[in-house]
């Protein structure tokens, strides 16, 4: 190598180091490629063109990336001063001292400084100038690693951050009822997506961004568990009330029960003539209704007698309200004693009852009458020690044909008024529409 070639190429290996010195530590991706060309022509060593092309590109792309980035880094001055000087320990000092130099290459940039130190201030050998070259294509290797680490870094973030957006998202759907939360909450994350936008276009510092995303990570964390408490704090409510519904539904229910027994009771209690305890007319015209459509579906047996206490004026004025009354009862005991469960007995009115026998034709019905009349007449009622003669009348309907309930009815009532008329303590059918 002549000297006036050695010349040129410490000009060029100056220019070179002011714009390494200049982008040092910064690893932008549109310089990859430079630096690798210019680590490729600095180590062939031979062509000062591909030098003087490598440094051209360099010094273009470092000048985007300083009106990109910063115009007044702290690398410059440095470089600067060194290139001014045109001393090359100077400009290799420069680079030793504002390098990134990651820890797997700090015992070669010992070794340079004490080759510079043992030089004592004279021009650097070739190999001296070519291992800086090397540890500086090494540190921007390092660089260009750390760069890919904190892509993936970031790109992981982002998926981790899509992820919570995407919880907190769903948190906040479920939870849609508080729109102002929903409201506050996405401006904290827009806030914090942009924050974190801004500082990742702003900083290379690896260490600096991943120490910012935790903190947001963090923050979206707390902000996301407050929203899970508060989802868990409605989820608890929520089964509060299911409880308190469930309780109330028993408690419901149990008055329910209550309710329909007291109805019952009460429903019971409107069927009933509360004097004898039998059922009342009331109880009567629903029961002849089921009793009527009974017949008529079935097309069974159905009949009626109608009985009435003979002379019970009589047994009211010879021995007093009360024994009329217990005329009452006991004839009611007696008719309930002699007739079927399945028979029903009502007070109609006064002194008169009707009976409804599910199940009798005529022949039957008119005996079971006369079994009633006979046991009456035979029960010893006594009042003030005295004998109270009792006796009944009895009417016997049997339904048939067409018949309505009012028709056996009135049929009945008349055969009764016959038991009457013909002298009473008897029984008698009534004539029937087809007789
Ligand atoms: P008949 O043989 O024609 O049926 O004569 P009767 O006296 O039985 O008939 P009437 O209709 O003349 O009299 C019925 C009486 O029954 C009149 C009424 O005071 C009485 N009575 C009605 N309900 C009661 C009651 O609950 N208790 C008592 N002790 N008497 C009653
Ligand atoms: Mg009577
Ligand atoms: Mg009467």
């Amino acid at each position: 190598m002549n000297a006036e070639k050695k010349t040129a190429s410490e000009t060029l290996l100056r220019d070179v180091i002011t714009q390494l010195c200049a982008i040092a530590g910064t690893c932008h991706p549109d310089l990859a490629g430079a630096l690798a060309a210019l680590d490729e022509a600095a180590r062939d060593g031979q062509s000062d063109t591909r030098l003087r092309q490598a440094s051209t590109t360099l010094s273009e792309l470092t000048a985007r990336g300083r009106q990109r980035a910063r115009p007044e880094g702290p690398l410059t001055p440095v470089a600067r001063a060194g290139a001014a000087d045109g001393d090359t320990t100077t400009l290799i000092q420069g680079v030793l001292r504002n390098l990134a130099i990651p820890t797997s290459l700090e015992s070669l940039a010992r070794d340079i400084r004490q080759a510079l130190d043992r030089n004592g201030g004279s021009a650097p050998k070739r190999d001296l100038v070519n291992q800086t070259l090397h540890l500086m294509a090494e540190a921007k290797a390092h660089g260009e690693q750390r760069h890919r680490e904190l892509q993936d870094f970031l790109k992981a973030t982002v998926g981790r951050l899509i992820q919570l957006e995407n919880a907190v998202t769903n948190v906040q759907t479920a939870a849609r009822s508080d729109g102002e939360e929903l409201a506050r909450s996405r401006k904290v994350r827009q806030a914090q997506f942009i924050q974190l936008r801004s500082i990742t276009a702003e900083t290379d510092d690896l260490e600096q961004l991943k120490e910012f995303i935790g903190e947001r990570i963090d923050q979206l964390q707390g902000h996301l568990q407050q929203q899970d408490e508060a989802g868990d704090e409605k989820q608890r409510r929520l089964e509060q009330t299911l409880i308190e519904l469930g309780t109330q539904v028993s408690q419901l229910s149990a008055e329910t029960v209550t309710l329909r027994s007291r109805l019952d009771v009460t429903t019971e209690e409107a069927l009933r003539d509360p004097l004898t305890g039998a059922y009342n007319r009331l109880a009567y015209e629903r029961r002849a209704a089921l009793e009527v459509a009974r017949w008529r579906s079935d097309n069974g047996k159905l009949s009626m007698v109608m009985c009435d206490i003979d002379h019970f004026k009589r047994i009211n004025d010879t021995f007093g309200h009360a024994a009329g009354d217990k005329v009452l009862k006991e004839v009611v005991r007696l008719l309930q004693e002699q007739l079927r469960s399945s028979d029903f007995v009502a007070r109609y009115g006064g002194e008169e009852f009707v009976i409804l026998l599910n199940g009798a034709a005529e022949d039957s019905a008119l005996q079971i009458a006369e079994k009633l009349r006979r046991t009456v007449k035979a029960a010893p009622f006594r009042s003030r020690g005295e004998r109270v003669p009792v006796t009944i009348s009895c009417g016997v309907g049997t339904f048939g044909g067409e018949d309505t309930l009012e028709a056996v009815f009135d049929r009945t009532d008349a055969a009764l008024y016959a038991a009457k008329t013909q002298g009473r303590d008897r029984c008698v059918p009534s004539v029937s529409k087809a007789a």
